[in-house]
């Protein structure tokens, strides 16, 4: 089931949002963005909990707006799994079938099979408030998709855990969401979360679209400041087009001349953001290439698995970060470069 929001508005005092977005059938589209975003108002329209000002929710090409939300076939996950504490397992899930007329014998088999998927077997006569935190959530999850929902809608659903219960319930989110094929909105403001879920990303700042694309676009291709810092470390420079020829851009700032890999031909003269993330920067005893300059380390993190290292620029600090150790002292000038490939442009300049 596809699903596309056009034109969006819903104006509260103080806030507006105004949203437009698509996702394709069998996809996992996130919501990713900071607090008081609107994350949660968008997954209320598309759950019909809100009625919009304007604009209209499709389903398979089927306009939903103005449809109340028990006929549009949505399953919901919350935060707080909002399980029914004095119903076991077996009750939990079989809620909305029970509403639905299901006889006993399909509600079992249903149950059954949903309690297979989310790897909780056997669980029908457990009391919810004696499971877990992530069991939990898993039952809410089975109680979501008992009706055979149309569009799946999970509202940061794993805020509530620890983070290593998060990382291994999130891979379980994805194999469930790969394994039904089911169109799911997953709303989180957690970039690593987004990151690794999905294959889309829909970055929302203050009420709008910022960016929508695949995990890779948004990371490597930010368009905005905004996104670029949202979903990691972030190293840039303002920067002026010298020369654009569709392939590669020559960049002048007051660090030096850059080339980058651009596959847009850029007006001379035009102010951009050179942008490079930390792990793309390579940190040398000494070098000649393109896209080197002098540097001071004026800090360093040791990770375990990297090390990170805050470098002085002529104007900016940049971070680099290592793949295990490194053998530099804090104080020592050096060489940062990174190749045209490895960094990116914003023709947006705007700061956030
Ligand atoms: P969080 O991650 O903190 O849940 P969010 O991105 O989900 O945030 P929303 O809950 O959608 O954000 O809220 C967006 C904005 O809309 C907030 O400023 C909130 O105060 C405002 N808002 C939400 N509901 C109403 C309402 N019924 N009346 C007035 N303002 C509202």
């Amino acid at each position: 089931m596809s699903l596309r929001l056009t034109g969006i508005k819903k104006h509260y005092p103080d806030f507006k949002i105004d949203i437009s977005f698509n996702a394709n059938d069998g996809e996992i589209l996130t919501l990713l963005g900071p607090s008081g975003c609107g994350k949660t108002t968008t997954l209320h329209i598309i759950a019909g909990f809100i009625e919009p000002g304007e604009g209209r929710i499709f389903l398979n090409d089927h306009n939903v707006t103005y449809l109340p939300p028990h006929m549009r076939n949505v399953g919901l996950v919350f935060q707080d799994y909002a399980l029914f504490p004095h119903m076991n397992v077996f009750s939990n899930i079989a809620f909305g079938l029970r509403m639905h007329g299901w006889s006993k014998k399909d509600m079992e088999k249903r149950v059954k099979n949903l309690l297979h998927l989310i790897r909780l077997p056997k669980y029908e006569n457990r009391i919810v408030t004696e499971l877990s935190g992530g069991e939990q959530q898993r039952i809410a999850l089975a109680r979501a998709l008992a009706p055979n929902p149309d569009i799946l809608l999970l509202d940061e659903p794993l805020s509530a855990l620890d983070a290593l219960l998060r990382k291994e319930l999130r891979s379980e989110i994805k194999r469930i969401q790969r394994e039904l094929k089911i169109t799911t909105v997953y709303v989180t403001h957690d970039q690593e979360e987004a990151l690794a879920l999905s294959d889309k990303i829909v970055v929302i700042n203050d009420g709008h679209v910022e960016q929508a694309g695949t995990s890779y676009d948004i990371y490597n291709r930010p368009k905005t400041r905004f996104v670029a810092h949202f979903v990691g470390i972030t190293n840039m420079i303002n920067a002026r087009v010298t020369g654009s020829d569709g392939y590669f851009t020559e960049l002048t700032s007051p660090e030096g001349s850059f080339t980058v890999h651009f596959p847009k031909k850029l007006a001379r003269g035009s102010d951009v953001v050179l942008f490079v993330r930390p792990e793309k920067c390579l940190v040398k005893k000494d070098g000649k290439n393109m896209n080197t300059v002098s540097v001071r380390i004026i800090n360093f993190e040791y990770l375990g698995d990297s090390t990170v290292i805050t470098l002085s620029l002529k104007n900016h600090i940049f971070t680099a970060k290592l793949f295990g150790t490194s053998s530099f002292t804090v104080g020592e000038t050096v060489k940062l470069t990174f190749a045209p490939e490895d960094c990116w442009i914003l023709e947006n300049t705007q700061d956030v």
